[in-house]
C-alpha cells in the first residue's frame, strides 16, 4: 500500500494501529531488577509461586481457637494457651480452647475460631455464646496462593498490587523487559524551555514535557534531543543521531504540509513513512516509519494532538515492543450530556469529564473548547469519548469513553 501518495485517503485507526504493530520490532532482553523499583516494568517471565500463602492455616480474628465438635454451650473451657502472630502454638488439649491472634498459627487439633464478642470469659475460661462450624473464621494454608501455582505470565505490566503478590512469595528481584530508549525530538523555531524569558513570537515548549512525562510514565528511558530547527538537514541529522542511541524515536512538530514542516521529508530520506494522516481528529498529521531501521512516530505539534496521537498509538505500540500482554486501553460505555449535529469524516476523540446526576448515574461533560491548541481540556477531563465518523449524538446516548487511567 503506498501510504505517501498526496491523494491517498485518511487511513482510519482502527486500520492504521494493527498495521502500526504489526511492524514493530520486539525486544525480549530481560534484566533482574529489585521488586521496590519493578511496577510499571513488563514481567520477562512467567513467575510461579514457591509457598503456599498463607503458609500455614491461621486465625482470621482475635479470639478463641476451639475443636468444633466440642462445642456446648453449657460448658466453660478453660483457656490452655495463648498464640500471638509470629508465634507457634502446642497442639491444643482437648476440652481446652487457645486464646488467638489474627494471623496466629492455628495449634494443631484446633480447627475453628470463635471470635471474641461470641464468648463469655470468666475466672475458670469462656463460654461460647454460639454455635461452631469447622473451618470458621480459619485461613486454610494456601487460600490465597497454592505452591506450583502460575502467578503471573511474563508479558504482564505489573501493577502495585502485584508487587505485593510477588513479594508475599518471598521474592525481592524480578526479571523484567529492558527499558526502551526512547529518544524525544521537539521540533519548531517558535519553541522556548520554560524558566527561560518569552521573546516575540516565541512559545514555551510544553510538548516536550507533556511526552517526557507520558513516557516516564511507560518506564522508558528518555533521550533527550536538543530542539530541532524547521530545516530539512538539521531534522536530517538529528533523526540519525537518535536512531543510533534510541529504539524508538518520538518526534513532534514539523509533520504537516506547511512549507516548514520537514520531518516528513527527513524521514522519507532516511528510511521511509508506512503511516500518515489518520481519520482522528484531533491528530490527523501522525506519522509512523522508520528511521534507519528504528522506529519512528511524527506526533503533531499541537498540544491536544500530539497527547491524544501518543496514548492512542504510540503507547500502544510501545507497550507492543516490550512484548506486553495488554496493550489496548479499557473502556466503558458512558451516557453523555451533550448533543453533537453529526460528526465529519475523522473519528473524534472530545475531552470529557465524567460527572454525577441528581440519581448518582455518571454521565460525560465536554469541555467547551475541543480546539487541538487547547491544552488545558485535557486537564479539564477525565478521559476521551469516541465519537465515530459521521454520527449524530443526543443527549443520553452513550459513547465509548477512554479513562486517562487506561491512557497515560
Ligand atoms: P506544527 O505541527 O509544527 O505545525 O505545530 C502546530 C502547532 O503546535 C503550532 O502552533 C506550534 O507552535 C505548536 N507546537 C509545536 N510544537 C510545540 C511544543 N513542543 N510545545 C507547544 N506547542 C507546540
Ligand atoms: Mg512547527
Amino acid at each position: 500500500m503506498n501510504f505517501q501518495s498526496a491523494d491517498r485517503k485518511l487511513t482510519p485507526i482502527a486500520e492504521a494501529l494493527p498495521e502500526l504493530l504489526a511492524s514493530l520490532p520486539r525486544t525480549v532482553e530481560t534484566e533482574e531488577v529489585p521488586l521496590r523499583v519493578a511496577v510499571g516494568r513488563i514481567l520477562g517471565t512467567d513467575v510461579l509461586a514457591g509457598i503456599d500463602v498463607p503458609p500455614y492455616a491461621n486465625s482470621a480474628m482475635d479470639g478463641y481457637a476451639v475443636r468444633a465438635a466440642e462445642f456446648s454451650k453449657e460448658r466453660v473451657f478453660p483457656v490452655s494457651q495463648r498464640i500471638a502472630a509470629g508465634e507457634l502454638g502446642d497442639a491444643l488439649n482437648s476440652g481446652s480452647v487457645a486464646r488467638i491472634f489474627t494471623g496466629a498459627p492455628l495449634p494443631l487439633g484446633a480447627d475453628a475460631v470463635v471470635m471474641q464478642e461470641n464468648v463469655e470469659p470468666s475466672s475458670e475460661g469462656v463460654r461460647i455464646l454460639q454455635s461452631v462450624q469447622p473451618s470458621e473464621n480459619v485461613r486454610a494454608a494456601g487460600e490465597d496462593i497454592k505452591t506450583g501455582q502460575l502467578l503471573f505470565k511474563q508479558g504482564r505490566r505489573l501493577y502495585p498490587q502485584d508487587i505485593g503478590v510477588l513479594a508475599s512469595v518471598g521474592l525481592s528481584q524480578i526479571a523484567v523487559r529492558r527499558r526502551l530508549r526512547v529518544a524525544l525530538l521537539v521540533t519548531g523555531n517558535e519553541l522556548t524551555l520554560p524558566g527561560t524569558p518569552l521573546g516575540p513570537g516565541k512559545i514555551y515548549n510544553s510538548n516536550n514535557f507533556t511526552l517526557h512525562a507520558l513516557l516516564s510514565n511507560l518506564c522508558a528511558e528518555v533521550i533527550e534531543t536538543e530542539v530541532v530547527e524547521d530545516d530539512y538537514e538539521a531534522t536530517r541529522s538529528v533523526l540519525m543521531r537518535a536512531a543510533e542511541e534510541a529504539d524508538a524515536i518520538v518526534s513532534t512538530g514539523g509533520v504537516s504540509v506547511g512549507e516548514e514542516d520537514h520531518v516528513k521529508a527527513a524521514v522519507d530520506s532516511l528510511g521511509g513513512l508506512d503511516l500518515w494522516k489518520l481519520a482522528i481528529k484531533p491528530g490527523k498529521p501522525f506519522a509512523s516509519g522508520k528511521v534507519c531501521g528504528k522506529q519512528f512516530f511524527g506526533l503533531p505539534g499541537n498540544p491536544v494532538s500530539a497527547f491524544v496521537t501518543f496514548v492512542l498509538l504510540v503507547r500502544p505500540a510501545l507497550l507492543s515492543m516490550q512484548g506486553t500482554s495488554r496493550v489496548f486501553p479499557g473502556w466503558l460505555d458512558v451516557p453523555v450530556g451533550f448533543a453533537i449535529d453529526r460528526s465529519g469524516e475523522r473519528q473524534e476523540y472530545l475531552r470529557v469529564c465524567l460527572q454525577e446526576d441528581g440519581d448518582g448515574n455518571a454521565f460525560l461533560e465536554r469541555f467547551d473548547n475541543q480546539s487541538s491548541g487547547v491544552g488545558v481540556s485535557l486537564s479539564f477531563a477525565d478521559g476521551l469519548a469516541v465519537v465515530p465518523p459521521h454520527t449524530a449524538v443526543s443527549v443520553g446516548d452513550k459513547l465509548k469513553f477512554l479513562p486517562f487511567s487506561e491512557l497515560v
